[in-house]
């Protein structure tokens, strides 16, 4: 079976690591990777392929950042040439990016089956782009790979239940498989000094990009009781003059996923607006604290494990405070998501 994966962004990279392996173990598939360069800072894309083994891309976009139909059309263009000349079974996309429409929009066009991984998140907020990206590929995509029962149901009010199968979800995969690796090759000691911290992230658009917001998440991370550790996006990197912050804040650049999978294993907390970075917390039992108003990642939310908070400081401090979790369950699958999607390929009637 011929797939063309379209990838480009930092948590697609992990996931298409997950499914390349997934067919290696399997045989008889050949994966074409196409990076449309959405990513490409070193620390945000070249690392990746490096330390999670994923083949070199058999074609690099290199279409870089820019406004969203700017991006978006200049992937479409290319990723269609690229489908004449291939012309796989199945085009495979990942998550809510301008790369996962773009692929699933220009396969769809040439009649290519497309499956899409990740599929079913809603955060109800079509402000978002991701959730344009989200809407619009479920509902053109033939293989709906869903990583949560939540994800199903919310796929069956939109009638698109036909195409969907429970997967579970790559990103537990992916932390149990590389949990012993991050041990083994890094130590903490490396990557920080600090023994007791919180871990944040932040680079969604609405806290980047609003002044507001951005300084209010700095103002809470200041008054917080222990160092705050930030690998930071380069997005939100290009936003921060004029914002003030107390040095318990300890910058650093964007870390390998093996650093942080490390760092989430000694924080005490996690700060975030990333998607990614919510489930991966719930998975190694970190409470969460998620600076956004809304998640697609509900069930997170249960036994306190998650909070939504907005980037209202005091609700921020509120919320770090809290420290009573209930036992946690398994919504994500068991750990077999890869080959459940290898499954659902082979299977496809
Ligand atoms: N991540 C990483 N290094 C960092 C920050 C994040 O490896 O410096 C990983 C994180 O562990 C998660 C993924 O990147 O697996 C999440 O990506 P991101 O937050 O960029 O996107 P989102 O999940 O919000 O789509």
């Amino acid at each position: 079976m011929k797939i063309v994966s379209i990838i480009g962004a930092r948590p697609q990279f992990i996931k298409a690591a997950v499914f390349d392996k997934a067919i290696k173990k399997r045989g008889g598939f050949q994966n074409i990777i196409v990076h449309t360069g959405q990513h490409y800072d070193e620390n945000m894309s070249k690392i990746f392929f490096d330390e999670l083994e994923i083949p070199r891309p058999d074609y690099n976009l290199e279409v870089g950042s820019g406004m969203h139909g700017a991006q978006t059309a200049a992937m479409l263009e290319k990723i269609e040439q690229i489908l004449v000349k291939e012309k796989p079974d199945w085009v495979l996309v990942y998550g809510d990016t301008n790369s996962t429409i773009a692929g699933s929009l220009a396969a769809t066009k040439m009649h290519i089956k497309i499956a899409h991984v990740e599929a079913g998140l809603r955060s109800f907020n079509k402000l978002m782009p991701e959730e344009i990206n989200r809407i619009v590929t479920d509902r053109i995509s033939d293989l709906l790979l869903v990583p949560s029962q939540n994800a199903m149901e919310l796929l069956a009010k939109e009638n698109l239940s036909d195409n969907a199968i429970f997967t579970g979800d790559v990103m537990f995969d992916s932390i149990l498989f590389y949990q012993k690796m991050a041990e083994e090759k890094f130590s903490l000691k490396n990557i920080t000094n600090e023994k007791e911290y919180y871990l944040a992230t932040v680079h969604r658009a609405e806290n980047t990009d609003d002044r507001l917001r951005l300084q209010n998440i700095f103002t809470a991370f200041s008054e917080m009781d222990k160092p705050v550790i930030l690998p930071l996006h380069p997005r939100t990197k290009s936003k921060l003059a004029g914002i003030k912050f107390n040095d318990n804040i300890k910058i650093i650049n964007p870390v390998s996923y093996l650093e942080m999978i490390l760092l989430l294993k000694y924080c005490s907390k996690v700060l975030t607006d990333s998607g990614g970075l919510q489930k991966e917390a719930y998975f190694m039992k970190k409470p969460c604290i998620t600076l956004r108003d809304e998640t697609e990642w509900i069930e997170t939310l249960n036994g306190n494990w998650n909070f939504i908070v907005g980037t209202d400081p005091e609700l921020i401090i509120e919320k770090v405070k809290v420290n009573n979790f209930d036992e946690q369950k398994e919504y994500y699958g068991n750990g077999n998501a890869g080959n459940n999607i290898v499954d659902a390929l082979l299977n496809y009637k």
